[in-house]
């Protein structure tokens, strides 16, 4: 009897699940990430051209041995302008993501308002993010597809007899498509740091996964999964996949606003 009972109530309980996933719509991208993401991409462009042409540039010193090729690559990009410049530009554009996904958060919540992330332990945070993409061998690292692409192309390179009409177009394709994987994929994963945080320091104990129009077919599988905002398992972490727009969206019942709006300043 007491089986039946709980596999009737756990059937109950999927049943509210399927009606709340139901209810939730695929949310659209934000007019504000859109103007963003724009202002990103052409800011970003002219560094990752840098990047390639940077090394391009001394094409002349370059070592024959392949492996000797993508060390010496790895080397210059490491200690490159460009890799300087494309920092900052990373560090300043995660961070202004990161406020739009705070506004973001309080906007859900119904709060008026402004939110501008100056709390040190996540600026430590974004700043970490920004550094993996910059550091050779990193999981995330940008140099070691950089420098892989490079390898590949002046190996081939080096069977034509001018080498730069082969390499050109290469790099413009190239940069054209980080340009699009970095700012929408970066761009999702600072929105969603900081929805998470946001909901998190005002007294929001959970979350729900929310997939969003066009971008993330691939996630809808995990769309309207609730999860803890202090606690995100996982296989949950967003961005999921290159081009990913999943965003978290606060779940407020038995949630009460509390006195002190938290808008991304100081944590104690
Ligand atoms: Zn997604």
């Amino acid at each position: 009897m007491r089986q039946q009972r709980s596999a009737l109530g756990n059937a109950l309980q999927r049943l509210q699940l399927s009606i709340l996933r139901a209810q939730l719509h695929v949310r659209q991208v934000t007019l504000r990430e859109q103007q963003l993401q724009r202002e990103w991409a052409t800011t970003i462009d002219p560094l990752l051209s840098d990047l390639y042409w940077e090394p391009l540039g001394r094409l002349q010193e370059a070592p024959e041995d392949e492996g000797d090729l993508r060390e010496w690559l790895l080397l210059l990009l490491m200690g490159g302008w460009a890799r300087r410049r494309l920092s900052d530009n990373l560090g300043s554009y995660l961070l202004r993501s990161a406020d739009v996904g705070g506004e973001m958060a309080l906007a859900f919540l119904d709060v008026d308002g402004g939110f501008h992330l100056s709390a040190p332990d996540y600026l430590a945070v974004i700043n970490a993010r920004r550094d993996e993409l910059l550091t050779a061998s990193a999981e995330l690292s940008l140099l070691d597809t950089t420098a892989e692409q490079l390898t590949q192309a002046i190996v081939r390179a080096r069977e034509e007899s001018n080498p730069l009409p082969y390499l050109a177009p290469l790099v413009s394709s190239w940069v054209a498509t980080r340009r699009n994987s970095i700012t929408i994929t970066e761009m999702a994963w600072a929105v969603a740091a900081a929805l998470t945080w946001t909901y998190l320091n005002n007294a929001v104990e959970e979350q729900m996964f929310t997939a969003r129009a066009d971008a993330c077919a691939l996630c809808l599988p995990k769309h309207g999964v609730v999860v803890r905002t202090n606690n995100v398992p996982l296989g949950y972490g967003i961005p999921q996949h290159t081009g990913c727009r999943c965003i978290w969206m606060p779940v407020t019942r038995n949630w009460t606003e509390p006195a002190n709006i938290w808008r991304g300043g100081r944590v104690t």
